[in-house]
């Protein structure tokens, strides 16, 4: 009998090093830059990005030293995923975490990296800015795409 594949057996606390950085589908959605509202605590997605993301391969062009180029880039835990709103809803991390399947797209599923792209999930071709191009929050306002939930 064929074991399942790990994302079906084992919850995020379960997973280990190598599960866990596989896990991410490289879609680059969690390093554009949100705004939120402070009356409404409603998420306004952007289409900007961090220094750091190429906007070709949609990954971190620097991710071993990240945190000290970046700040307040985030290290998803598992704790974290649970906490957070502004995951988006594809994020592969967030569907184990809600008891979902990952979908097709997947590269664990498809075996391969460009799935991500080709089902347009990832930001490939739609950064419209930099983060260091900004100068005061409002110049994020012409790069708002969506609002969450
Ligand atoms: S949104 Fe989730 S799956 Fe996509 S790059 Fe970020 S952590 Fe990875
Ligand atoms: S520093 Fe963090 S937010 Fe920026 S591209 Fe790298 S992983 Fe994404």
């Amino acid at each position: 009998m064929t074991q399942q594949p790990f994302w079906q057996r084992k919850t995020l606390e379960e997973m280990n090093r190598q599960e866990w950085e596989s896990l991410c589908d490289g879609c680059g959605q969690c390093c554009l830059h949100k705004l939120r509202d402070f009356d409404t605590d409603e998420i306004y997605f952007t289409t900007v990005a961090c220094t750091l993301l190429d906007n070709n391969t949609c990954q971190c062009s620097d991710y071993t030293n990240r945190k000290k180029i970046v700040p307040d880039c985030i290290f998803l835990t598992p704790e974290i995923v649970n906490e957070v709103d502004w995951l988006p809803p594809t994020c592969a991390y967030l569907l184990i975490a809600q008891g979902q399947d990952l979908h097709w797209w997947h590269p664990l599923v498809s075996g391969s990296s460009e799935t991500v792209h080709e089902a347009g999930i990832s930001v490939k071709g739609k950064i419209t800015a930099y983060d260091h191009e900004m100068e005061e929050d409002e110049d994020y306002i012409p790069h708002m795409v969506g609002v969450s939930g």
